[in-house]
């Protein structure tokens, strides 16, 4: 095997193999303890998501090496509804990031729209409430007098 090789896979720390719905946490914390505040992971089958946490807004880049055409556009958009919905992402401002033969999507929060009770998911647009700080996940488990 040529060193070549080597160099071209990603390290192991640096790919994930657990589930989705626990990579977005794990980013974060990774992300804050860093200089650029950036942290990725490469996944099985090959997108990588990068997390950035700014002081007011964090960020989740979701990427491909290669831009989809054809029937695999369909598969990248079926990709980013999966993501948007493990990583909690609903609500959040979307923009395509495209970069060389690549293809990127960033999603964006302020900081101060997610639910301080998950701190995970956008607050809720009508959750008044709770004083517009709980998410509709977590302002339905307080409705129902349980903790969130
Ligand atoms: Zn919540």
């Amino acid at each position: 095997m040529s060193t070549r090789h080597a160099a071209a896979s990603p390290a192991p720390s640096r790919t994930w193999e657990r589930p989705l719905s626990g990579l977005r946490a794990e980013l974060e914390r990774e992300a804050a303890d860093t200089a650029p505040r950036w942290a990725w992971r490469i996944l099985p089958r090959g997108a990588c998501v990068a997390v950035q946490v700014l002081d007011d807004t964090l960020k989740v880049r979701i990427a491909r090496p290669a831009a989809p055409a054809g029937a695999d556009l369909r598969r990248w958009e079926q990709e980013l509804a999966t993501f948007r919905r493990e990583l909690c992402l609903d609500g959040w401002e979307e923009e395509n990031d495209p970069e060389g033969r690549g293809v990127a999507v960033v999603f964006s929060c302020r900081a101060a729209l997610i639910c301080r009770y998950c701190r995970t998911r956008k607050l809720s647009e009508n959750g008044v409430l709770f004083g517009g700080e709980a998410c509709d996940h977590c302002a339905l488990h307080q409705q129902l007098g349980r903790t969130p």
